[in-house]
């Protein structure tokens, strides 16, 4: 490994990063290969990051083996690791500016969109988890068969976060923040589509007091992804991405007896009561379904309306759809972005004519936008007369299409929410907010919004059936990086004396 003296002036406004950030050091990437990244709004060169490889993820993860074994980050007190935390997102929230215009280079997304859906909750992310350190019960006695036991809560070791390229700061500080509050060490392998956000966060958590060695970054596609999840070193495989992938990789964990969680797909259910009041409630629900023009696994793309409000419900869904124009970042006019590369935007197109052709009506047929040809654009689609064994209602789109899918009764409307592989997401709208609650409590997913639907950082997120395995946020989202220790004390001790 070389180190090299300096951090790429490049690293903020885009350009061509030269080197990987391993341990707190810029050292020279033992790969040759290089992950380009074009703005998917303009088509034009964003920059470049190393491309590693197995041997690049096998320096990092020595790097974070290393810093964990000498206890340099481990054996801070919680307190301590808390404080870190909260200063990273302090001083994430004073670079802003920096981050922000980074990630909106690299997917499209505007700066309204990135302070929203990536700032707030990452920033609230490394907040919430510096709370929940506060509050955890790191030590505890407990009287069991043969006296006294010390359970001790420990940081599981080394891990390996690998991410999408939706939300990468959020995504980046999922896993930066549970990691760092039980005293692991990381490395992180994002998105290749987004490489180049997680050098500068990283180098941010750097600046907050994260000693060498405990946080690196390894640039990569699948090579450097499959070389972390086989590392011997690497204790924990913290995933997030399709469920595709995520089934690969659960699959390697087995077999080598790794720990992993997976935070994956969704094709969450919006469903809509009869009493819901709709002018206060149609922006969110449509907005709920196009957030980051689709492209959110917890999007409420199946709208769930009963059959006696059906068409209003759609009228107005439709106006409000129509409002959200796609844009490039710099159009202060543009509510959403465009979709993050061609083969994804081909993907889109190809299940808009897959609901066509299995019978369903686009009411709104978006289509490409008119003078944003330099971009992957699609503009806003709602589907009617969709029933829930379409391809549209079924798969993840990940692309701004919505299915209206009429229901008589609400059992039925439960029926049909639950009647996916995912389980992500869901939501209920409805001006009896009891009603709401007995509702949520009937679909089988991992969060619920009543009116609105949002991620809450203090609370355990994550899915049931295919859309994920444990849990991110709050206590829970701690504990999956930690490992209970039981100590048993000599019989008939007592430290009661
Ligand atoms: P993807 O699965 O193609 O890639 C995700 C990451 O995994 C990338 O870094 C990729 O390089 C890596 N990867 C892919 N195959 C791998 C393998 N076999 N071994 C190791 N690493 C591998 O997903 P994507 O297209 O980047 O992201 C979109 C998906 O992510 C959607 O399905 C979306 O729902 C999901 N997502 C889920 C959440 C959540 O919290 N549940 C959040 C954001 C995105």
């Amino acid at each position: 490994m070389t180190e090299t003296a300096t951090a790429p002036d490049t690293l903020v406004g885009g350009g061509d990063q030269p080197n990987l950030y391993i341990g707190g050091k810029w050292v020279a990437p033992h790969s040759t290969k290089r992950l380009e990244v074009v703005s998917p709004a303009t088509g034009q060169k964003v920059g470049s990051a190393p491309d590693g490889d197995a041997t690049d993820v096998d320096t990092a993860v020595k790097a974070a083996k290393a810093a964990f074994d000498s206890g340099v980050w481990r054996s801070k007190s919680p307190a301590e690791r808390a404080a870190v935390l909260r200063k990273a997102a302090e001083l994430l929230n004073e670079r802003q500016a920096d981050v922000t215009a980074l990630i909106s280079a690299e997917m499209g997304a505007s700066a309204a969109d990135v302070a929203t859906l990536q700032m707030l909750p990452g920033t609230g992310v490394l907040n919430s988890y510096a709370d929940a350190s506060d509050a955890y019960q790191w030590e505890e006695k407990r009287t069991g068969l043969f006296g006294e036991t010390i359970v001790v809560r420990e940081p599981v070791g080394v891990v390996g976060a690998i991410t999408a390229w939706n939300v990468p700061l959020f995504l980046v500080c999922n896993k930066l923040g549970p990691a760092l509050a039980a005293g692991c060490s990381i490395v992180l392998k994002p998105a290749p589509e987004t490489p180049l956000d997680a050098n500068l966060i990283a180098e941010i958590f750097t600046d907050a007091g994260v000693p060498e060695g405990v946080v690196s970054v390894v640039t990569g596609g699948l090579e450097a992804g499959q070389a972390l999840v086989e590392h011997p070193d690497v204790d924990k495989i913290t995933f997030t991405g399709s469920t595709a992938a995520g089934k690969i990789i659960a699959s390697r964990c087995g077999e080598l007896l790794k720990r992993y969680s997976l935070e994956m797909g969704g094709k969450s259910a919006a469903i809509v009561l009869e009493d819901v009041d709709l002018p206060s409630s149609v922006h969110m629900l449509v907005f709920s379904g196009l957030l980051n023009n689709g492209q959110a696994c917890v999007a409420q793309t199946r709208v769930l309306v009963p059959r006696s409000r059906h068409d209003e419900i759609v009228e107005a869904m439709v106006e409000t759809a129509k409002t959200f124009t796609p844009g490039v970042p710099s159009d202060p006019e543009a509510k959403l972005g465009p979709i993050i590369t061609e083969k994804q935007r081909d993907k889109v197109e190809g299940y808009i004519k897959k609901g066509k052709d299995e019978g369903a009506t686009a009411v709104l047929d978006g289509g490409r936008p008119e003078g944003l040809d330099s971009g992957h654009f699609v503009a806003p689609t709602i589907f009617t007369g969709v029933t829930n064994d379409m391809t549209i209602a079924r798969e993840e789109i990940f692309g701004p299409v919505i299915s209206v899918i009429p229901y008589d009764t609400v059992e039925e409307a439960i029926a049909i929410a639950n009647d996916s592989d995912y389980g992500l997401a869901g939501s209920v709208w409805t001006s009896d907010i009891d009603k709401g609650v007995e509702i949520a409590k009937q679909v089988r997913t991992g969060t619920y919004g009543i009116n609105w639907y949002a991620i809450d950082p203090a609370s355990p997120f994550g899915g049931y059936k295919t859309s994920g395995i444990g849990r991110e946020n709050g206590r829970e989202g701690l504990e999956s990086y930690l490992e209970h220790k039981a100590i048993l004390m000599p019989m008939g001790y007592s430290s009661q004396g």
